[in-house]
């Protein structure tokens, strides 16, 4: 440690001398894009610049340096993970590292510097475009799931980058919106996670946020980078602004913002480029400022191996990554419902099986924004059904709706006109291609669909639908919760001709069921679930997979039902008041009694699972629970035991319980293992019972704890 500590020093003075050593114009090029992925090295003094690549599901594709236009060609497919929404409702952190050391590997491998990803805001509003990149409405889970996927890509000499540095929850207005929340809540619900990110999984990067904050936009805002994350948690790496995000040259360059980025060409009018570089000769700006600056960007390169040493090459598009993919989409997918066992399918006593809805086969990579993917390949899970399925079984396809393909972002060139607007709305990417009547339906593929269905010559009717990049996107939320394109009475009038027939809904945030759940026996949440997506999501519904995947998030019946749109505001307009306080998600659910359809932390098996009582031991810094859970089924299966904490006398307007502790077991049938759980003494406010359960609605087990 000692001999740890005092490299870290030697590495600190040697970037400072190198610094020191650079005259205004090299420093000033190091702080600004100079491209729009790159910013300028120093080449006499061995200092290369610095290259960036989103995103979150993959590492995008090349762009020319001055324009969002892609370069094409074949050099840049690449490994497809499941979303970080995905990749969350795995609740396997050994996954999420995984997950991230694929990403890392690639993104070297692709000669990228820093990889912007992970997404982890808040998902404060299921309306949120966003939500896809985002791990959870839950901080503890959020930070406890980033940390691991962060270290995985740092493993590989990359940088991560978590974003976007705060509270920036929204798409509508956010450029320019004005979060309106109060400090504790912020400090509470909104910053946690990111810190357990910088700190646990040692991010050398954030990513600072496009929206207002206590009235200063988050990129130049002395509160959050220099009180908050400069001296409160003494973060030494490098913060670089959103695409677009600086606003004011003197206040960026006092908060103690390190690169700024854009998504223009006139990279010397940046404004922590000429503006700046004639603001320290006037002497309006200390040079020091910027030396700061600098050498936070040499240290990050010093940690990389950029500067001297044995850099990691990385490698991309290799089996390894491409079967971490597959694991990743097979914890994903969540069984939400599953009566009178319909599920798992038996493929063997199947002869002729029809699949509908246009999300069976719809690739869903290229879509959302900047975390569009140039996939090697997608397996949608029309193509996973039918490969798994092989010849004796004949699987028909019909549409049943049309919403259309997502167009790629770099195909709409979306990007170059991002700033206008304020850089996102609600409700503008819905609408579908032809043919369609009011609500976006289709008469004639729907009639063409419901024909199929009552044709008694198949044995089994998977329905596959949801949302795809049309709704969930950067740069859009979505006006409510439905199902485009007439899905809803699809459904429904599906399910009136075949009560079993299976429904699968894809996507990256939930939607209304309400007209018809009730009626399904069976239901199946995927995501956008990466490359291997559809060969996941057909392995558990025939059962060579048991799904594990549980909610990171609660499904509201009804976006009305969600506290941000009760008790606060979504979107606002040119303010946004977080009226809801700490009671987020399950939060605010549990503490006024409300039902959801599905709440968090839920997922069902095919194999149940027993809970034994809870033994609590007191550790130095907290204390230790353990209980033992078997698996009292035939089947082998994977249970993620979730621990939350229940003051005994909570105070009004708090929680009545929070998520503080989960940990995933896989069990052979029959087989008991211990979850043990270790709960913080700084999570822990006063007396509290310890709930264990299978979910935040589903407690097997209790034990009351004083706070020694
Ligand atoms: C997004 C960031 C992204 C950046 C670069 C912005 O529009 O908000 O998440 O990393 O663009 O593409």
């Amino acid at each position: 440690m000692e001999k740890e500590k005092g490299t870290e020093t030697t590495i600190k003075e040697k970037v400072k001398a190198l610094a020191a050593s650079m005259t205004l114009e090299e420093k000033i090029g190091m702080i600004h894009g100079c491209q729009l992925f790159q910013t300028a090295g120093v080449s006499r003094l061995g200092v290369p610049p610095l290259v960036f690549s989103d995103g979150t599901m993959g590492v995008r594709q090349d762009f020319y340096p001055d324009s969002w236009e892609a370069v094409g060609g074949n050099g840049d497919y690449v490994t497809y993970l499941p979303c970080i929404a995905a990749l969350a409702a795995t609740w396997n952190r050994e996954l999420a590292r995984k997950a991230g050391s694929v990403l890392g590997e690639e993104a070297r491998g692709r000669g990228k510097d820093v990889i912007l990803s992970p997404g982890m805001n808040l998902k404060r509003s299921p309306l949120c475009g966003r939500n896809f990149e985002y791990f959870s409405e839950d901080p503890f889970l959020t930070g406890q799931m980033a940390a691991p996927y962060i270290q995985g890509i740092q493993e590989w000499d990359v940088a991560a980058c978590p974003k976007h540095f705060a509270a920036n929850n929204q798409e509508t207005e956010r450029l320019w919106v004005d979060v309106d929340v109060e400090e504790d809540v912020l400090r509470e619900m909104y910053l946690p996670a990111f810190r357990e990110a910088l700190k646990e999984g040692g991010a050398y990067m954030v990513m600072g946020a496009y929206n207002k904050l206590y009235g200063e936009h988050c990129c130049q805002s002395d509160f959050l980078l220099n009180q908050v994350l400069r001296k409160e948690w003494g973060y030494d790496g490098v913060v670089v602004s959103d695409w677009g995000a600086v606003h004011d040259t003197e206040k960026a360059a006092l908060s103690q913002l390190d690169i700024e980025m854009s998504v223009t060409s006139d990279f010397d009018q940046y404004f922590l480029a000429e503006p700046l570089k004639q603001a320290v000769e006037e002497g309006r700006i200390p040079e020091a400022v910027i030396d700061e600056k600098v050498e936070h960007i040499l240290l990050l390169m010093e940690r990389l191996h950029m500067l001297e040493g044995k850099r990691k090459t990385g490698a991309y598009n290799t089996p390894e990554h491409r079967q971490t993919a597959l694991e990743a989409a097979r914890e994903s997918v969540v069984l939400l419902k599953n009566q009178a066992g319909v599920l798992p399918l038996n493929a063997e006593s199947l002869r002729r099986v029809l699949v509908i809805g246009e999300n069976a086969d719809l690739r869903h990579g290229n879509g959302g924004g900047s975390a569009e993917v140039k996939a090697l390949y997608e397996v949608t899970p029309l193509a996973g059904i039918r490969a798994l399925l092989g010849g004796n079984v004949q699987v028909d396809y019909v549409k049943g709706y049309a919403g259309g393909e997502t167009k790629a972002a770099s195909e709409l060139n979306w990007q170059a006109t991002s700033l206008e607007n304020g850089g996102g709305s609600t409700g503008m990417t819905d609408e579908a291609e032809d043919g369609t009547g009011a609500d976006g339906a289709d008469a004639v593929l729907r009639e063409e669909a419901l024909a199929a269905a009552e044709n008694p010559s198949y044995d089994q009717v998977i329905f596959i639908g949801g949302l795809s990049h049309k709704q969930d996107s950067e740069g859009n939320d979505r006006p409510d919760m439905k199902l485009p394109f007439g899905q809803d009475r699809l459904i429904a009038e599906l399910l009136k001709r075949r009560q079993d027939m299976v429904v699968v809904l894809t996507g990256g945030s939930p939607v209304e069921m309400e007209e018809w759940v009730d009626a399904a026996q069976s239901l199946v949440w995927g995501w956008y679930g990466g490359m291997e997506g559809g060969t996941a999501l057909a392995e558990v519904l025939f059962g060579r997979v048991n799904p594990s995947g549980k909610l990171t998030e609660s499904f509201y019946r009804r976006h009305t039902d969600c506290s941000a749109h009760v008790l606060g505001e979504f979107p606002g307009k040119e303010t946004v008041r977080y009226g809801e306080g700490r009671l987020v998600g399950y939060r605010y659910l549990d503490a006024f009694n409300k039902e959801p359809r599905f709440c968090f932390g839920h997922g069902l098996s095919y194999s149940s699972f027993a809970y034994g009582p809870l033994k609590v031991v007191r550790l130095e810094d907290g204390w230790q629970v353990s209980c033992p859970v078997k698996n009292v089924s035939e089947r082998r299966g994977m249970e993620t035991v979730q621990l939350y904490l229940a003051p005994l006398t909570p105070k009004a307007g708090w929680p009545v319980q929070e998520l503080r502790g989960f940990v995933k077991l896989d069990l052979e049938p029959g087989q008991e293992k211990e979850a043990v759980m270790l709960l913080r003494a700084s999570d822990v406010p006063g007396p509290a019972e310890i709930r264990v359960g299978s979910s935040s609605r589903d407690i097997r087990s209790r034990a009351v704890m004083g706070a020694e």
